[in-house]
């Protein structure tokens, strides 16, 4: 028994060693061994024997050396970005997008398919054409396929326990893809998949403690806490939180939420009703032209001068402030980065939500809170799909 535990010990030491040095390269590559054991705190040897086994998987190489004063010149490794491909997909959208990226969160190749008004069954089968699709443009061996999907998800298992939209309830959709492809697969839902993409590759990356809020159709927040996020189930589910007493009803069966006031959609119906005091305003140009508004028309028609929205901007930020002020409350003055279709109304509108945070929270007015856009561009759930293969099979971060 003791020799068993021993082995084990070892085994967990042995992988330990090998992300450590894994993570170094990645971080500070071309890199020579002698630097990797001097960072890390591991021995020659260890680091040595390490570099050997990644190098047989072809996930690290050999790629020249630097010329120092005395000696011979240590050679350099790097990390071999193009090893691996990675299949990350978002379903948390109208359409559903699917990416092949490399191991620097590169871009390969991308798909997509409409999935409005897919339930049940057919939105799942719809995802499953998206993957079959996107296997045919893998060209190096597949790490495995990560997802950013929507509504609550049982991370452990990969259990989309509800996701009102799509009509999945307590779907297992890992085991789903796993049974069809074979391989690991990891998901998270919307905001929890914007905070690993920011974590690893955004402007911010490492970061210990980092809180993402997503405001479009859904409001939620993804929150890391000493370099860990938070899956617990229903964490930072701050869209489903009171603001309105008796407010009007909400898709969760409950009144008021946040979601019934600063979400894409609460936002468009209330310029809806604008609208016919306007005749003559831009976004009744901008209706008449797309035949629906839309968040986009809202946030152009304001941008171009519209002022009775105003108002609107005003109560979106008072809102956001107010359910900001709560998670500043708890975790502290922590950086907050904001993603998601609302925040089109940009700086005016982080400007009355930094005020309403500052307003209500004793922490904010004791360390104002850094409250800021997100650092990333293009599809962050897609790429943060990406982080999390790289978190969970490559132990990256
Ligand atoms: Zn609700």
């Amino acid at each position: 028994m003791i020799v068993a535990n021993e082995k084990a010990n070892q085994a967990v030491t042995k992988r330990h060693n090998a992300r450590l040095v894994l993570r170094t390269i990645y971080d500070h590559e071309p890199i020579s061994r002698a630097e990797i054991a001097r960072l890390t705190n591991l021995t020659a040897t260890t680091v040595s024997t390490v570099i050997s086994d990644l190098m047989g998987e072809g996930i690290v190489a050999e790629v020249g050396s630097v010329s120092t004063d005395r000696g011979k010149p240590p050679t350099l490794v790097g990390f071999q970005r193009d090893a691996r491909h990675l299949l990350a997909l978002n379903l948390a959208q109208s359409v559903f997008r699917g990416g092949i990226f490399n191991l620097r969160g590169e871009l390969l190749h991308q798909d997509c398919v409409a999935a409005g008004g897919l339930q049940g069954e057919a939105a799942l089968e719809s995802v499953l054409g998206l993957v079959d699709g996107l296997m045919n443009h893998v060209s190096r061996p597949l790490l495995g396929i990560g997802i950013g999907a929507p509504g609550l998800i049982d991370v452990g298992p990969g259990v989309v326990s509800r996701a009102v939209n799509l009509r999945w309830y307590d779907l297992p959709l890992a085991q789903r893809l796993n049974d069809r492809y074979g391989l690991p697969i990891h998901l998270v839902n919307d905001n929890q998949a914007s905070l690993l993409a920011e974590h690893l590759f955004g402007h911010y990356r490492n970061l210990a403690d980092l809180v993402v809020i997503r405001v479009g159709r859904g409001i939620g927040a993804g929150i890391l806490v000493n370099g860990e996020p938070l899956y617990h189930p229903g964490a930072g589910e701050i869209g489903h939180v009171t603001v309105v007493e008796g407010g009007e009803r909400c898709s969760c069966g409950n009144q008021g939420c946040l979601e019934t006031v600063a979400s894409s959609r609460a936002i468009v119906e209330r310029a809806q009703r604008l609208l016919s005091g306007h005749p003559h305003s831009r976004l009744a140009v901008l209706a008449a032209e797309r035949g629906e508004l839309d968040i986009q028309a809202v946030i152009a028609a304001w941008a171009a001068g519209d002022s009775f929205l105003d108002p609107i901007v005003e109560d979106v930020g008072r809102y956001l402030g107010i359910a900001i002020a709560h998670v500043v409350g708890i975790l502290g003055s922590t950086r907050i980065l904001l993603c998601g279709s609302v925040t089109g109304f940009g700086s005016p509108l982080l400007q009355r939500i930094r005020a309403e945070v500052e307003r209500r929270s004793y922490t904010a007015q004791l360390q104002r809170p850094a409250i800021d856009l997100v650092s990333l561009e293009n599809d962050i759930i897609l790429l943060g799909a990406t982080a999390l293969l790289l978190k969970h099979e490559m132990g990256l971060f």
